[in-house]
């Protein structure tokens, strides 16, 4: 689905971003997403743009994270005419998992994919809200390569550029749309 809005200057985006400070410990902007979610021409802008940037490329599937990711891979999915795959924290999926950890500031966490998820040589884009550190990402380009996909790009809204989340995934196509 393409609309005219889609032509705006992408800098356009950020003021559908609630910057709230201090949340959730003293010292972090977290970006929120909500408002921009709610607004039927930001939403519709937001999944046009990433649409465009892997347009002509081969999908077989989306892969979305745990859970923002979910909300844009799933649209992001049925527009390119992929199949949608949810990795989430540990303990949620239902079925068989793989497994892979990433560290924190503090300690480790780790997301799950279900081991029937990806089919060998699927091509594979990965679809968060936002890239920080850019951990989280990697996990998950990890579980998918264990599976026989193959990442042909990860998509976010919002890249933190002070973070070296891009350095960390470097070798693979980073997409943003707002850069921070
Ligand atoms: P990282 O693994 O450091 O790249 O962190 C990325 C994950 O943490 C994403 O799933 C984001 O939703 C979340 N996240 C990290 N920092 C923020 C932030 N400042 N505002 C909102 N979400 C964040």
């Amino acid at each position: 689905m393409v609309s005219q809005l889609s032509f705006s200057s992408a800098s356009d985006l950020k003021k559908y971003i609630r910057e709230v400070k201090d949340f959730p410990r003293k010292g972090i902007i977290f970006y929120d997403i909500t408002t921009l979610l709610k607004n039927r021409y930001a939403l519709r802008m937001t999944v046009d743009r990433f649409v465009w940037k892997f347009i002509g490329e081969r999908v077989d599937k989306v892969v979305g994270i745990e859970s923002r990711g979910f909300m844009f891979g799933t649209m992001v999915a049925y527009n390119v005419n992929a199949g949608f795959v949810p990795v989430r924290k540990k303990g949620k999926l239902p079925s068989k998992v793989i497994e892979e950890s990433y560290s924190l500031e503090y300690g480790t966490d780790s997301v799950e994919m279900h081991e029937d998820a990806i089919e060998e040589s699927d091509t594979v884009l990965i679809i968060d809200d936002l890239i920080a550190t850019g951990g989280t990402a990697l996990a998950v380009t990890k579980l998918v390569e264990k599976l026989g996909g193959k990442v042909i790009g990860l998509g976010f809204i919002i890249e933190l550029t002070q973070l070296g989340g891009r350095e960390k995934l470097s070798g693979y196509r980073v997409e943003s749309l707002i850069k921070y």
